[in-house]
């Protein structure tokens, strides 16, 4: 009897301490070094499974059923590719998906083919050619307009610019700051300025120094607002009254709008005759699924990716390589 008391209290004892040890060990694993709650798994590196092409295959993972189309789409138009494009292009994955494939290069080949070649501008050899730079108030335009000046300048072209922002208060001083950087002649007014007689001014001055381009900035309107959507379609008629030719017309959209940047592109395109865009921002989180709504709903290339805030900081699109970014998200 004395002996099976001890026994039992003996086996107690290591129960005890086994729990013991056990919970600090939890208490090791279960708290960082600033006190706050962290599980092994968001301590540890980041799991595969974040990126659209992995959650792609994992939705195909247990073969397609009926709801697997509805569901692709429903990923794309959650990075942003608008419902129209989504609807498109799953319609165009689903004709061309066979059993075994995988359904992420499938899709890779479908926003390629969506994307199209890339497109470098179109600009006149030995003769002015107008760049109108249209865009909201924030997008990034001014930005991107001296950007594009230094690009064009390294190229060896004689770039001007003309500060048809007259509204916006010191948009005319941001321009001019970029001007100076990227060796560009800048043509500007006081503010409130009419926008198209700076362009007038701008296009005569460019032409006499023999500038090879003219960087138009516009007012960063409302696309809601139909008086100055008519106001852009007004300058691109007065810079080719002062017999200068309107080549490109770049719509600049902020990756991060979302959908709203398609409503947005819409508008312009209709009031501007956009030629291309520039997407600014991609430098952040944003993926720019946008860009695929803009090129198959409004048929507009991309021209340049906006990937920070320093002069360099454009690239041109590559189609490619923006596929396998939205993939790998
Ligand atoms: P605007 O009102 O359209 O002329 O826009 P701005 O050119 O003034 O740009 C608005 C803000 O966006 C500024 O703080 C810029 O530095 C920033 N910005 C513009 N383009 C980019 C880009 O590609 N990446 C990042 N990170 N910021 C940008």
């Amino acid at each position: 009897m004395g002996v099976a008391v001890v026994l039992l209290l003996v086996v107690l004892l290591l129960a005890v301490a086994g729990l013991a040890t056990a919970a600090r060990r939890r208490g090791a694993r279960s708290h960082g070094p600033d006190g706050t709650l962290r599980t092994p798994q968001a301590a540890g590196p980041p799991r595969e499974g974040d990126g659209l092409g992995t959650k792609v295959r994992a939705l195909f993972g247990g073969g397609v059923a009926d709801d697997t189309w509805r569901r692709l789409e429903d990923l794309l138009v959650r990075a942003d590719v608008g419902p129209v494009a989504a609807g498109d292009i799953v319609a165009r994955v689903r004709a061309d998906f066979r059993a075994g494939a995988d359904p992420a290069d499938v899709l890779r080949d479908e926003l390629v083919a969506v994307l199209g070649d890339d497109e470098p501008l179109r600009l006149p050899p030995g003769a002015l050619g107008v760049i109108l730079v249209v865009g909201v108030n924030g997008s990034g335009k001014t930005t991107t307009i001296g950007k594009l000046a230094s690009r064009l300048a390294g190229e060896g072209k004689r770039v001007s610019l003309a500060a048809s922002d007259t509204f916006r208060a010191a948009a005319g001083e941001q321009l001019d700051v970029w001007a100076t950087r990227a060796g560009a002649h800048i043509v500007a007014q006081a503010r409130g300025a009419d926008p198209g007689a700076v362009a007038f001014d701008a296009v005569k001055s460019a032409s006499a120094r023999g500038a090879d381009v003219l960087i138009v900035d516009t007012a960063g309107r409302l696309h809601t607002r139909q008086p100055l959507m008519d106001e852009l379609s007004k300058v691109k008629r007065v810079i080719e009254k002062a017999g200068a030719k309107v080549v490109e017309t770049l719509l600049v959209l902020d990756a991060q709008t979302g959908q709203n940047g398609i409503a947005q592109a819409r508008a312009f395109t209709e009031a501007a005759e956009v030629t291309g865009v520039v997407l600014t921002k991609m430098d952040g989180s944003a993926k720019g699924g946008i860009v695929l709504a803009v090129r198959e709903e409004l048929g507009v290339p991309v021209r340049f990716v906006g990937v920070g805030e320093n002069v360099g900081d454009l690239e041109a699109f590559d189609g490619r390589a923006f596929a396998d970014r939205l993939l790998a998200g």
